[in-house]
């Protein structure tokens, strides 16, 4: 059967096993937070359900520091293969997850022991999808201190892109032109997380400053249409997660998310999962939400999860 009429058929008939079945990519993804709850509860018994709702980007990142801040090695080697096989389960072909290396830096590791660590606990999973790693940065850390660690880790060649993310309004764009352009120089993919709390305007200088290949959410961009335009125009990809924003409050509902508006102005979208412990949503779910509550047709998920395989394709 033709892949989209098999979509279409598992969509319509709700059929969830067959549409994880069908070929799909994240391209939002941070690795250490992409497991399911459940390979956290064995690790620490203890540790608290998240909220279906927070209270904004600093209500979560507070339960974050209270639930996930302690990394030991074998914790943190569990983690990361259940994210795989997760992605694996979902239908994902090509991923591109977010590595912090401060995570590296807690369980007292080298960048080039992390890196084959990482290695290690992807290998099984290597024969169901593609992995691009990339070298995850935050806001909050001075740009100058991860420049050190990107110069690292760019010796292993295992890190194929970079991402930043954080508090989005602690330091502008512009401070991270040069890591940017390092980045650029390892031959990196460059995105970074921008208008999710931030205006669009900030969209717009984020690319042109950093000169980003995508931009993870970018949500924003919908409330200016010469954003908008400049994204669409651009060919520059929003890695959108849903039920992120609906969860950290950014949206009350999924007919008040602004997903619908950057389509039909089309700007390239995808559907990614960001924090699955956390928010509970794959691929496969958003899609499923998206189809359940009448924002898009079949045909237009389908056009969604195509942008997805065509960045996987190095065609976007
Ligand atoms: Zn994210």
């Amino acid at each position: 059967m033709e892949e989209f009429e098999q979509f279409k058929r598992a969509l319509e008939a709700r059929d969830f096993n067959a549409l994880k079945k069908v070929r799909k990519t994240d391209l939002h993804a941070h690795a250490y937070l992409s497991a399911g709850m459940g390979t956290y509860q064995e690790i620490s018994p203890e540790i608290a359900l998240p909220p279906s709702k927070f209270d904004g980007f600093g209500d979560f990142r507070a339960w974050l520091g209270k639930n996930c801040a302690l990394i030991e090695r074998a914790g943190y080697e569990k983690v990361i293969s259940a994210a795989f096989q997760r992605m694996a389960d979902d239908g994902i072909i090509y991923a591109e997850m977010s590595f912090d290396y401060h995570d590296c830096l807690s369980m007292g590791l080298k960048i080039t022991d992390w890196a084959r660590l990482i290695q290690t606990q992807y290998e099984p999973y290597r024969a169901r999808f593609a992995l691009c790693p990339e070298f995850g940065i935050s806001r909050e850390v001075r740009p100058t201190v991860s420049q050190r660690y990107l110069e690292e880790a760019a010796e292993t060649g295992m890190f194929r892109s970079i991402d930043l993310y954080g508090d989005e309004l602690c330091r502008p764009a512009s401070e991270f032109r040069n890591i940017y352009d390092l980045a650029s120089s390892f031959g990196m993919k460059k995105k970074a997380h921008l208008g999710e709390f931030g205006q669009a305007a900030d969209i717009k200088d984020g690319v042109e400053i950093l000169g980003l290949d995508a931009v993870q959410h970018g949500v924003s961009a919908a409330d200016n249409l010469d954003v908008m335009s400049f994204l669409r125009d651009r060919g520059t990809t929003l890695n959108i997660c849903p039920s992120s924003n609906l969860a950290l409050g950014r949206y009350r509902s999924l007919s008040e998310h602004p997903i619908r508006r950057l389509f039909d102005h089309g700007v390239k979208l995808t559907l990614n999962s960001d924090d699955y412990m956390v928010f509970g949503a794959g691929v496969t779910d958003e899609i499923t939400r998206l189809h359940e509550s009448g924002i898009f047709s079949a045909k237009e998920l389908w056009q969604i999860v195509r942008a997805g395989l065509a960045a996987s394709e190095g065609r976007s």
